[in-house]
């Protein structure tokens, strides 16, 4: 019997993705999507396909799905700094009643949940790199807190529809993902760099560049992503790439990479920006057998190809 599946924010970025993994694997996939941060296009070639539908609805209102469910992954909520400050509100009601009304239909149809939070769960970190046990550092009132609180409360009642209605929960703890798909407008660093050397003008660098990120190809995520869903693991896991750099390297990088020497060009440091950032993917390794295997190279390469041909 096909797998039905639902996945809110399925036009994203993520999501987008996991909707051709899924339909790969033999699912049948319902895509939700407001479409505020998704795009059509993302999903454009699945339209038609017999064993995928779209449904464009705000997942903070009442959801209806009709028929059998049997997983339901939760991606849906702006997810990069720029579209969360842009959408404060949005953002803490998608992850507060968007998760409540997910996490209701999960427990009326027997459904397995899965909520993509977020390495943002642990804020501007103390210790580097974070593990699952880390509690983070978190200010509930910087403008980071609208997205960092959003995505703690979304865990909190997963655990607790999981705790009192024994409804099946896994919680991804998503790092930072690139690859195709990605918005040119987003305002991520790796976005922001292709497309800023693209157009031959100098990649902006927020603050001295010493910050650190470590990036993980989208294929990668995805992968951990089902593992984690197909495993029997209710607490967090942490999905991301361990190679942790300096902002100013990854800027170097991007320049190299691309042949292009646009220059870079130093803008103040936004307000609350994470000093380190870098999974502990113990947890991951131990239980899904996941490591991510895409080289930066490689996936900068299929990144930059992808903001080429959509020029
Ligand atoms: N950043 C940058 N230039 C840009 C965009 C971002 O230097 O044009 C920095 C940003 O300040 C942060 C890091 O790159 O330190 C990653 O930013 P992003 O918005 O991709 O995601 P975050 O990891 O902060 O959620």
């Amino acid at each position: 019997m096909k797998l039905r599946t639902l996945i809110t924010g399925g036009a994203g970025f993520l999501g987008s993705h996991l909707c051709d993994r899924l339909i790969e694997e033999g699912h049948y996939v319902i895509c939700m999507d407001n479409l505020i941060t998704g795009n059509m296009d993302n999903i454009a070639h699945l339209i038609g396909n017999e064993n995928f539908k779209f449904i464009k609805h705000d997942v903070t209102e009442y959801v209806y799905v009709e028929g059998r469910l049997d997983n339901i992954l939760h991606f849906a909520s702006p997810a990069s700094p720029v579209d969360y400050l842009k959408l404060p509100i949005q953002t803490l009601k998608v992850g507060a009643l968007g998760t409540h009304k997910t996490l209701g239909l999960a427990k009326e149809k027997g459904a397995r949940f899965l909520l993509a939070s977020s390495s943002e769960v642990y804020g501007d970190p103390e210790v580097n790199p974070q593990s699952e046990d880390y509690r983070g550092n978190v200010s509930p009132i910087g403008p980071r807190g609208v997205y960092d609180e959003s995505k703690r409360f979304a865990e909190a009642l997963v655990m607790a529809y999981h705790r009192c209605h024994g409804v099946d929960t896994r919680i991804a703890r998503i790092f930072n993902t690139y690859g195709p798909r990605m918005r040119p407008d987003d305002g991520r660093v790796i976005s922001n760099f292709i497309n800023q050397a693209l157009r031959n003008h100098a990649l902006t660098v927020y603050g001295n560049g010493s910050q650190t990120r470590s990036f993980c190809y989208v294929s990668d995520t995805v992968e951990g992503i089902i593992r984690l869903l197909e495993s029997d693991e209710h607490d967090p896991v942490n999905l991301g790439n361990p190679d942790e750099m300096t902002i100013l390297i990854l800027a170097h990088k991007v320049l190299q990479v691309m042949g292009n020497d646009v220059g870079i060009a130093f803008k103040p440091l936004p307000i609350d920006d994470p000093k380190v950032r870098r999974p502990d993917i113990s947890r991951a390794q131990k239980l899904l057998s996941w490591r991510p295997k895409v080289s930066l190279d490689e996936g900068l390469r299929r990144t930059i190809e992808y903001f080429r041909q959509r020029r």
